[in-house]
């Protein structure tokens, strides 16, 4: 089993907070995307799990062994874990062939030579890689030489594997067909994962739990669709899709509320007997005659077989919707609230 288990985690640089108090379990097996802006310290927290860094504070544990405990001052080191790394750089051994990149792992742990064979062709073929294979490094794609490093992966058999923004030096279109390939090796390995990125589409396409940073802290770690559909505060709801916070003027407690002066109906966590501001999404709003908020087009965006729509209210409260007939900028409309999310901004 390769849960990781942080308790009380933290990390400063020159005195400077840059993980604070993370205490949380990634479960075997399972695909974490770590998301968040730019330094909000993703990339220090993966460097923690590898054991790049020691924690200032709290301790880790993988696969049920301690890993490192700032307490103790003990850490196991990063060839000690059992962990498989892939960085955006590929990191591959530029002398080497892609087959003997791939078997150098096993070649140091001083496996027999069929089994050296075996598990690297193995491996290559799993990625795709079996015409590529007595090429150099530098003969490759970007792409071919993330499948390279996922194959070394692959042959080591490791419990958990670690994925600093693998996909960043890659083109669109290419990004979004390795996807795939990540998540085949997901299904491959049963290896737990935790993904670093800025791209939330990545995050969303393939992490079953998704942990949104935010200056050191994991504000909600959930699934994707919990997530959009019912972020836990602003900084989430913010950040992760495509929407609005405005405040609730009034709330029964029962799930009606004012909001934008029009009565409308909420959906809450049911322990949230409190809510302050709900989210508005493009759903959350449809277009009529009769809506109860006016509103004036102020952009429009062709998504391909629907429109965004970017609209102003007279109170100068931005919202945005999406519709299949096409709308001017400028043009007036109407809006009806639907069913949003209520939360308490924290
Ligand atoms: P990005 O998305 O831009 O890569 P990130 O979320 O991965 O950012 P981190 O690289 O983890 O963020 O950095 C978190 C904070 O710690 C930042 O304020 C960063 O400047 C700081 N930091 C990280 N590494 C060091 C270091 N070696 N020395 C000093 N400060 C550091």
């Amino acid at each position: 089993m390769a849960d990781i288990d942080l308790s009380s985690v933290g990390k400063d640089f020159a005195g400077t907070p840059a993980l604070q108090d993370i205490t949380t379990r990634f479960h075997d097996g399972e695909f974490i995307a770590l998301l968040g802006p730019s330094g909000c310290g993703k990339t220090t927290l993966l460097r923690l799990l590898a054991g790049f860094e020691m924690p200032d504070r709290g301790r880790i544990a993988i696969g049920g062994c301690d890993v490192a405990d700032a307490g103790r001052g003990a850490m196991v080191p990063p060839e000690d874990r059992n962990i498989g790394f892939v960085f955006q750089s590929y990191a591959l051994w530029p002398h080497m062939s892609v087959r003997r990149n791939v078997s150098y792992p096993l070649e140091i742990r001083r496996l027999s030579r069929d089994a050296i064979a075996t598990r690297t062709e193995a491996a290559l073929q799993a990625t795709g890689l079996g015409d590529y294979a007595d090429r150099m490094p530098s003969d490759l794609s970007g792409g071919q030489r993330q499948r390279v490093a996922l194959a070394r992966c692959l042959v080591s058999d490791p419990q958990a594997v670690l994925l600093d923004e693998p996909l960043a030096n890659l083109d669109v279109a290419l990004r979004a067909s390795m996807q795939a390939v990540f998540t085949d090796f997901h299904r491959r390995t049963g290896a737990t994962m935790v993904y670093v990125t800025h791209d939330q589409s990545e995050a969303m396409a393939m992490a079953d739990r998704i942990a949104v940073m935010d200056r050191g802290r994991i504000r909600q770690l959930d699934t994707p669709q919990n997530l959009y559909e019912r972020p836990a505060s602003r900084f989430v709801a913010e950040f992760v899709g495509r929407g609005t916070v405005v405040p609730v003027q009034a709330h029964d407690g029962a799930g009606r509320a004012r909001i934008l002066g029009a009565e409308v109906a909420v959906n809450a966590a049911p322990q949230s007997r409190f809510v302050d501001h709900v989210c508005l999404r493009p759903e959350n709003l449809a277009i009529s005659e009769t809506g109860d908020l006016r509103a004036k087009v102020a952009r429009v965006t062709y998504l391909g077989g629907k429109y965004l729509l970017e609209t102003v209210l007279d109170c100068g409260t931005r919202l945005v919707t999406e519709t299949r007939a096409r709308f001017d900028p400028g043009a007036q409309l109407g809006l009806t609230i639907n069913a949003p999310w209520a939360f308490a901004e924290d």
